[in-house]
């Protein structure tokens, strides 16, 4: 008998399960109706976003309210929609470089005010009420960078309130005592979900509340919703959830705000293969944020075992850009076996709005524990060292590639610090230093097997000799002066 009402219960929970499966895969399909495609790149900023807030505050579905200024004096803006009587705050970027979820954010928005999905946009904003503030770093944001103005940390400041950005978002915490927070952020796409080489696309706490990581009714919760939403975003990038850590940290907004009563949830953006813009996470962030708000004003999380939250792998920080696995490194006359692991880090331009790739050795040796989100299996392959010419144009770059050349002394193009071309550029007086692998090193060098050059790596991107440059994965060389 137990087992039977077990058995029905568990059928019921499927039932509820998959009507919702429903809802979020029509979320997905759906989507670019409501996408706001003028936030198409990370690099947004402020002015970027105050078109789209005005357009909210003239429309009688949402109340818009400023209620903060940065520190540099930009508007904070809360926007907020629905009757409900329980609150739900959601608040984004408070790392200036952390805009996905901004981006999502105003997807959410049209879609709230669309015509569509009305029976569950009714269920949704009669129980619950929704107050969003996007950009709660926007000083941060100008520059793309993590720490505002002064220099601080605003998730570090939660106790001290020494900002005006932290000091908006306690009031806010405090003024609305929602039951759920979504503090949504994004990590480093090298994280991946553990002992996987798939990156952790997005990754979920349960925020804790103090140093013991007790569990309570509200941290419950929040494990709950954050099972509901994995068990969605597993349909569209399988494998690619991973639970951040839940180490508490005194000072941090998320934590404290657990503390004082919310069921804390934090979404983290991190790594998705061949989205630099990180559009599809975005997606992602999307979907998964609204069938939570759906589960939330529905109440069916409750039914969610909190045991299943212990089954979302743990975060770790195991990729690279590019792995070379096995290659063979001549040093002083002696051969080795190294595996090499490659980052491509973003640089700025001027103005901040766009970025070219600079790269470097992470780690070199056995990286067998590791991962790339590209591999190449260098077994059989010796590494050889790249020659420098000079040369009044650059006109074939494959032939010099072809030639064992990676370094090209000629005439520099004015202010440019990288080139489209698989190339590398420098001064008159450039004086190359000796070859040698070590970590920090610009990866640039070809590889060779039977003799013959095969392939070039030039600033990190590698390139097969054998077929033609266009189409390949390459983005950028550098110019040295
Ligand atoms: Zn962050």
């Amino acid at each position: 008998m137990i087992k039977n009402i077990l058995s029905l219960s568990i059928a019921l929970l499927s039932l509820t399960v998959c009507a919702q499966d429903a809802l979020t895969s029509k979320l997905y399909e759906t989507y670019e109706q409501f996408k706001e495609t003028s936030l198409d790149k990370r690099r947004i900023k402020h002015q970027d976003i105050q078109p789209l807030i005005q357009q909210f505050s003239g429309n009688p579905k949402f109340e818009v309210r400023k209620v903060g200024e940065s520190i540099e004096g930009r508007d904070l803006h809360l926007i907020s929609i629905g009757s409900g009587s329980e609150n739900i705050f959601l608040w984004s970027q408070m790392h200036g470089d952390e805009p996905t979820a901004t981006q999502a954010i105003f997807d959410i928005l049209h879609f709230l005010d669309a015509p569509d999905f009305k029976e569950e946009k009714d269920v949704i904003l009669s129980k619950l009420k929704l107050h969003f503030l996007p950009m709660v770093n926007p000083d941060g944001a100008e520059v793309f960078q993590r720490r505002n103005a002064l220099g601080i940390d605003i998730n570090r400041d939660a106790l001290r309130l020494q900002s005006p950005e932290g000091q908006t978002l306690k009031h806010i915490r405090d003024s609305l005592d929602a039951s759920f927070g979504f503090n949504l952020h994004d990590q480093s796409k090298y994280y991946n979900a553990e002992l996987t080489n798939k990156p952790a696309t997005i990754s979920y706490l349960d925020t804790a509340y103090n140093y013991e990581k007790d569990i309570n009714e509200i941290r419950a919760n929040a494990m709950k919703v954050i099972v509901y939403m994995n068990n969605i975003i597993q349909n569209y990038a399988p494998g690619q959830v991973g639970r951040y850590s839940d180490d508490f940290e005194p000072r941090a907004f998320g934590d404290n705000i657990a503390k004082w009563g919310t069921s804390l949830i934090l979404i983290e953006s991190g790594g998705y293969t061949n989205d630099p813009e990180k559009q599809e996470i975005r997606k992602l962030n999307y979907v998964s944020i609204l069938s939570a708000l759906y589960t939330i004003a529905k109440g069916t999380y409750k039914d969610i075992p909190v045991e299943n939250y212990e089954k979302i792998p743990h975060n770790d920080r195991k990729l690279f850009d590019l792995k070379i696995e096995n290659v063979t490194y001549e040093l002083l006359g002696k051969d080795y076996i190294l595996d090499l692991g490659i980052f491509r880090h973003e640089v700025d331009l001027k103005g901040n709005d766009e970025f070219y790739y600079k790269g470097t050795i992470g780690d070199q040796g056995d990286l067998s524990t590791f991962y790339g989100y590209e591999t190449f299996d260098a077994s059989g392959y010796k590494i050889v060292p790249p020659k420098l010419v000079t040369a009044d144009n650059i006109g074939k770059p494959l032939e010099f590639l072809k030639n064992g050349v990676a370094y090209v002394k000629t005439n520099l193009p004015e202010n440019a610090a990288h080139l489209e071309t698989p190339l590398q550029l420098v001064h008159e007086n450039f004086k190359p230093k000796p070859f040698g692998l070590q970590p920090g090193v610009n990866p640039t060098f070809f590889l060779e097997k039977d003799g013959k050059l095969t392939h070039a790596v030039i600033n990190g991107f590698l390139l097969d000799l054998s077929k033609p440059i266009e189409g390949q994965n390459f983005e950028n060389g550098l110019i040295y002066r």
